[in-house]
């Protein structure tokens, strides 16, 4: 017997297919949804930022959300062991997003919004692995393994919310992997870590140092995420375990050290490695990727869980007005590809300065409140959809200042070199 024809298949249960799922579904499309795991699963990317509340909202979601007991997070400080510059930024408020976000453990937030999806309409099977995706004229094929067992499903379209798996880059196409971004991360939790009080509870702390960066995120339940970003050759130089590697980088940065002093680790050592690269194709006759199957940079601005719903969303209002048309031709997704790729931009550049120390003492000190906002409209995720030519000019401005600066520090016979290649 043929199967049952959905609208709509979607690959990958994270926040970027719930997302997708949950808003076809809310448009009344049939979406069927395939999870490789049991959700909650862990999964790296804890801190989330302010532009994505409204995305909950609109997907109706964000009562639950909040509800859950997430730490709430108001800002984000930064610093750096070389030039002993530190400083905190605290979202605004009057913008379009609120002044706040939220550390989550992505177990529970990821479990969170398939749940919400299957209320909305999605049918999620969970420990169900998609092997292979065939096209044809009239839909797509879809072949998995549930629980060992083999099963076939169809639709009208296809959406590869794979994750970092990229199934069809994998299969169809290619992933190019960022020059000099290829970095490691060792990350763990702990419990008893030093906490900030009040409302700095939440922030999320970045530590620069001469191996790489420290990302220490305080999570609610007395729990820290603390996670190393690493230099290539701060790896391949060390001859000894990664355990041993990371107990090390938490000796040589300070901050980290101080804070962890009395901390019990109550998860073992993960690791990520190569985590930045682009893939293709990102659209095609029906179908087309969203979250981190289209591309991932770097974790420093906790982007990725914004991109992945801001994509979801994006991609939900495109293929729900495709199944009004029936028509579902790669180059009526084109648009969609255009915004991603405008979005991904200014990250890109940011992320590539963000290893020069001039830029990154330039950013720590924003001279006026035109730059400050400008910053902080990228540190919310704002700048993803939308960049007002305000933000723009001041981002202007504040590289410019970045390169007085590469000036100034070699005159003083400071380091220049970017850390990008390290
Ligand atoms: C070191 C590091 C730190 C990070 N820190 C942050 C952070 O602080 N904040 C932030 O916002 N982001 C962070 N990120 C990024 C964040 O983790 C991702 O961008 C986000 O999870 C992307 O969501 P997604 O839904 O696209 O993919 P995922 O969350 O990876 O979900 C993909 C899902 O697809 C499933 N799947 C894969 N293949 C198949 C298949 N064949 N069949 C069925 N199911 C399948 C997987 O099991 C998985 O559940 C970080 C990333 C890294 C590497």
């Amino acid at each position: 017997m043929a199967p049952e024809l959905h609208d709509v298949i979607v690959v990958g249960g994270g926040p970027a297919g719930s997302t997708t799922g949950a808003f076809l579904a809310r448009a009344g499309r049939r979406v069927l949804l395939f999870e490789r795991e049991q959700f909650p699963r862990f999964h790296v990317g804890e801190s989330l930022l302010p532009a994505t509340m409204p995305i909950l909202d609109r997907l109706g979601a964000l009562p639950a959300v909040a509800a859950h007991g997430f730490q709430t997070k108001y800002g984000a400080a930064f610093s750096d062991q070389e030039s002993a510059t530190e400083h905190t930024f605290y979202f605004l408020r009057g913008q379009p997003w609120p002044n706040y976000s939220f550390q989550v453990q992505r177990g529970d937030f990821d479990a969170l919004l398939l749940d919400h999806a299957a209320k909305q309409g999605v049918e999620v099977r969970h420990r169900a692995g998609v092997e292979s995706v065939a096209f044809d004229a009239d839909g797509v094929t879809v072949s998995a393994r549930h629980d060992g067992t083999p099963l076939t499903a169809r639709a009208k379209f296809l959406v590869d919310a794979s994750g970092r798996d990229a199934l069809l880059a994998a299969t169809l196409g290619h992933r190019e992997r960022i020059p000099n971004l290829g970095k490691v991360a060792l990350f763990a939790h702990f419990r008893g870590a030093e906490r900030a009080h009040g409302r700095d509870e939440g922030n999320i702390q970045i530590h620069v140092f001469a191996d790489g960066w420290f990302w220490w995120i305080p999570l609610a339940g007395d729990l820290t995420s603390v996670g190393c970003v690493m230099h290539a050759r701060t790896v391949r130089e060390w001859p000894g375990s990664l355990d041993a590697l990371y107990a090390e980088m938490i000796r040589r940065c300070e901050r980290v050290a101080r804070g962890l002093v009395g901390a019990e680790r109550v998860t073992e050592i993960h690791r990520v490695a190569n985590f930045s690269y682009a893939n293709a194709p990102i659209v095609g006759d029906r179908f087309l990727a969203v979250g981190d199957a289209v591309a991932f940079v770097d974790p420093i601005f906790s982007t990725g869980v914004h991109i992945a719903m801001q994509s979801g969303e994006l991609a939900a209002r495109a293929i729900d007005e495709a199944l009004a048309d029936d028509r579902f031709t790669a180059a009526r997704f084109a648009p969609y590809q255009k915004t991603l790729e405008r979005g991904l931009r200014p990250f890109f550049r940011f992320i590539h300065k963000y290893y020069e120390p001039a830029f990154l003492e330039t950013f720590m000190r924003p001279r006026t409140r035109f730059v400050l906002h400008a910053v902080l409209s990228v540190l919310s995720g704002g700048a993803f959809l939308r960049i007002r030519w305000s933000t723009r000019v001041a981002l202007e401005v504040l590289f410019a200042a970045a390169r007085i600066n590469v000036w100034a520090r070699r005159r003083a016979g400071r380091p220049v070199e970017s850390r990008l290649e390290w």
